[in-house]
């Protein structure tokens, strides 16, 4: 039981989008619904058997129908997401476990299925990879909307509410999300979810402040009780006093108001205040994310992972599929460009259905690019899908984990067989697409001046970069003071990679989680970059940094940070030239 109404009560969640929200508890039952299990006699099974295909019928026509009005109230791009439901619900794996569980062990349909949720929950639970874990989430939206209608109860509208209204609950699925009406509900908490599931993902780029993952947050908050949301520090506070509500009253004006002048940035070019011009790109896993990237001022997509249109599926996605979707993201963001990354899976990225052997060192592993060399059954396919879609728009295509000249050679030949392929069957494809490599291997930047000679453009992958240089395992925890993006045999790497791309003429990306930490920007606008790809959000942050620095004083912060020896002296001093001269209203 949570603490008496009306006392303070602040709780750590993760935040999964930012922004401050002050309003009221609403309590929404997306709780899991109690069922009763029972053993069938050999003639009730088939009837049984029936019950269950019309539920799973039902609910199927309920999400149908969510899709309908999404599709007119959004467009088509949050639709994939009703998919993977509907999907789950069509011929699947976890329909006809559940239906043959009922015949094989006699049991009624609502044991059957939660059987069946929990072996797929406890699948999905064992794996490492974030994102995959919580594609759990997806399984029980669906089985629970199952059950519902197994046991006959509805699906209670989460705006049938006051507006200010904060919705508390178990667990809110994607589809809740899209239907939010935001001139009632201002944000949302949940028991359960990390911050790369679909539903925080949503979030982020519908922009309403959440926590999730708070465990108990259904039993701790009541219905009415006035409630403060910190969807960037993951803090949830019920029942405030005056001070604390005061004091967040104040951070969510402050927050508010540097969004405003932020947006305001949102047309101005990323230039120096010396005329040097970056490009701003930004990273996206999914379509949804695009408006949120036109939002925040974003000159293109620099970075789109390809990986997660392999997750969560029994079957790989083939040419056609891969086609449809690279052609929408492509057609969303034109006129402006659009970076493909063809398949980074393998090592911790788990893909069921490419039937990956267990690996002792799988970071060191089948991994990315010398996975697809190996199944060019699966690599083709994608080639030839990108370049389809590089008739409908700008788009560049790159690849991940190369370590050397044969390597890219290889790829190069795979790509031009499916351009002659395409060329014979009359596809048309962008003939002079660019081609570029994820820079994240230290051969590969030992070797800079080779490989810039085989590619249109380096993207530096900070984060593999640095665990390879480093030999830091960039998921360990335990190990995450040691992972440096100052250290100076980083801060070598980079210079390395800018100086040999404009020897040769190509330009310098970076995509890794480092260029979009504006405390870096700085360095990486001295090393040269010419372009940075990351968050959405990170976007105007970045660029106002960007416009206040001139290209000629990060030259000079760059030769001197790499004459220090640690990443504690550089960070150190990098630390005192900002506040000296870049600090100012947007702290
Ligand atoms: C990187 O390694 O920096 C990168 C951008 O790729 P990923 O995080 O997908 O490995
Ligand atoms: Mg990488």
């Amino acid at each position: 039981m949570g603490l008496a109404k009306n006392s303070k009560r602040q709780i750590q969640g993760v935040g999964a989008s930012p922004g401050i929200a002050i309003g009221q508890v609403k309590i929404t039952d997306r709780s899991r619904v109690a069922i009763h299990e029972e053993y069938l006699s050999a003639s009730e099974v088939p009837g049984e058997v029936l019950r269950l295909i019309e539920a799973l019928e039902q609910a199927k026509d309920e999400f149908v129908a969510v899709r309908e009005q999404l599709a007119e109230e959004h467009g088509p791009e949050h639709l994939y997401v009703i998919d993977t439901h509907l999907m789950m619900l069509q011929d699947s794996m976890f329909k006809r476990e559940a239906l043959a569980l009922i015949e094989s062990d006699a049991i009624n349909a609502e044991w059957a299925l939660k059987r069946t949720i929990l072996k797929f929950r406890d699948f999905f639970a064992a794996i490492e990879d974030d994102y995959l874990r919580e594609r759990v989430g997806d399984i029980e939206i669906v089985g629970e909307r199952v059950l519902r209608k197994l046991v006959g109860k509805q699906h209670e509208s989460l705006n049938n509410v006051h507006s200010l209204s904060l919705v508390v609950a178990h667990d809110l699925s994607p589809a809740d999300i899209l239907q939010i009406d935001r001139q009632k509900i201002i944000g949302f908490v949940t028991d359960l979810g990390g911050k790369t599931s679909h539903s925080a993902i949503l979030a982020r780029s519908l922009e309403i402040p959440a926590v999730v993952g708070l465990e108990r947050i259904t039993s701790e908050a009541n219905d009415g009780e006035i409630m403060i949301i910190d969807g960037s520090a993951g803090i949830v506070i019920i029942n405030p006093d005056e001070e604390t509500f005061r004091e967040y009253l104040k951070r969510k004006q402050h927050y508010e108001y540097i969004d405003r002048e932020l947006a305001k940035l949102r047309d101005l070019p990323a230039v120096t205040s010396d005329g040097y011009r970056i490009s701003l790109k930004g990273n996206v896993e999914f379509i949804e994310e695009i408006p949120s990237l036109k939002e925040h001022g974003g000159e293109g997509i620099g970075l789109y992972r390809t990986e997660m249109l392999f997750f969560n599926r029994e079957e790989l996605p083939g040419e056609e599929e891969q086609f449809a979707h690279y052609a929408a993201i492509v057609r969303e963001m034109a006129p402006k460009p659009v970076t493909i990354r063809t398949l980074d899976v393998g090592g911790d990225k788990f893909v069921p259905d490419l039937n990956l052997d267990d690996e002792l060192n799988p970071a060191l592993g089948l991994r990315a690019i010398r996975l697809s060399l190996r199944k060019p059954e699966t690599f083709k396919p994608q080639l030839r899908a990108i370049l389809r879609a590089s008739a409908l728009g700008k788009v560049r295509i790159f690849f991940p984990m190369i370590s050397g000249v044969v390597e890219i050679r290889a790829v190069k030949k795979l790509l031009e067989e499916a351009k002659l392929e395409l060329q014979s069957e009359g596809v048309p494809y962008d003939r002079n697409i660019e081609i570029g490599i994820m820079i994240e291997i230290p051969s590969a930047v030992i070797i800079a001046d080779l490989l810039a000679q085989e590619v249109d453009f380096f993207s530096v992958g900070t984060n593999d970069l640095i665990q390879y240089s480093l030999a830091i395992d960039r998921t360990n925890e335990h190990l995450a003071n040691l992972y440096e993006p100052l250290h100076p045999a980083v801060l070598r790497s980079l210079k390395m990679v800018v100086d040999a791309a404009h020897a040769a003429g190509i330009d310098a990306c970076m995509c890794g989680e480092m260029a979009g930490e504006s405390q870096y920007l700085p360095i990486l606008l001295g090393l040269g970059f010419d372009e940075l790809s990351m968050n959405s959000i990170s976007i105007p942050r970045v660029k106002e940094i960007l416009r206040r620095c001139s290209l000629a004083e990060a030259e000079q912060l760059v030769t001197k940070a790499l004459t220090f020896r640690t990443a504690e002296e550089i960070d150190g001093f990098l630390k005192s030239e900002i506040t000296a001269r870049y600090a100012g209203s947007f702290d």
